[in-house]
């Protein structure tokens, strides 16, 4: 099936519990976001945020309630289309043995060496051309990636992959003040007109989102604006 070009999404009374566990990761949460909005999601260690997020991949089916992706269950989408749908910026990034090249690639098989060039040089890990261009060689039996790099890489495979949802897990996590300050600008530019959810510690910046969530064991406990929370 074809891909969207823009995406809203429903949260229909969402009950989720993880296998051999008895408290539920999620209970009974309604959310709507109109295609291009975007919604912070903040709550303290273990309230649920990350797990909202891998509903939204199908990482896990919810035990009960539908998640709605442009008014259709996400369940009855294929798998391709949903992946071809969303970008993610996990909270734990995962690195290839393999390539820089195929470590970007897998976001983007078609994208061209200039292209994932450009996309290092934007997300300032140029750098990591320096030995080998992209043929530099990452994980095990080569370079490792600092917590601040493997974050950025996540940002790099998101802007390559260009999905018109974007699932971002504290994208900035981890980065010096002033490369937090770099990326949020860059995500704000290739935010725009995408709907985007992301879970984020950082009070500042947001005003720009037309939503806010604050989350405490698996439930919505605030929601509204800026302006109102
Ligand atoms: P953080 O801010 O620390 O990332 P979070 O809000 O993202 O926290 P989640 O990762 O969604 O929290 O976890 C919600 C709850 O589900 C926690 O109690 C966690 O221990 C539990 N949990 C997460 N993943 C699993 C899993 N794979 N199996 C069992 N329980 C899990
Ligand atoms: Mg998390």
């Amino acid at each position: 099936s074809e891909v969207p070009q823009r995406v809203s999404l429903t949260l229909n009374n969402v009950s989720f519990t993880y296998p051999q566990q008895t408290q539920p990761a999620l209970a009974n949460l309604n959310l709507r976001v109109n295609a291009g909005e975007h919604v912070a999601i903040l709550g303290r260690t273990g309230c649920g945020k990350s797990t909202l997020l891998q509903l939204l991949t199908r990482a896990w089916d919810p035990q009960t309630g539908e998640l709605l992706l442009n008014e259709q269950p996400i369940s009855s989408l294929d798998e391709m289309t949903l992946r071809r749908t969303m970008s993610v910026v996990p909270q734990r990034v995962h690195l290839f043995s393999a390539t820089l090249r195929d470590n970007l690639l897998l976001a983007a098989p078609n994208a061209t060496d200039d292209a994932l060039s450009a996309v290092l040089v934007r997300t300032g890990l140029e750098k990591l051309l320096d030995d080998g261009g992209l043929n530099s060689w990452l994980g095990e039996g080569g370079r490792q990636l600092s917590g601040g790099e493997l974050r950025r890489l996540a940002i790099a495979r998101a802007l390559l992959h260009d999905a018109p949802l974007m699932l971002l897990d504290e994208p900035t996590e981890g980065l010096d003040a002033t490369t937090e300050s770099q990326i949020l600008d860059l995500l704000a530019d290739v935010m725009r007109d995408k709907t985007v959810l992301m879970v984020t510690h950082r009070l500042r910046g947001l005003a720009r989102f037309e939503q806010i969530i604050v989350m405490d064991n698996g439930q919505i406990i605030e929601h509204g604006n800026h302006a109102e929370l």
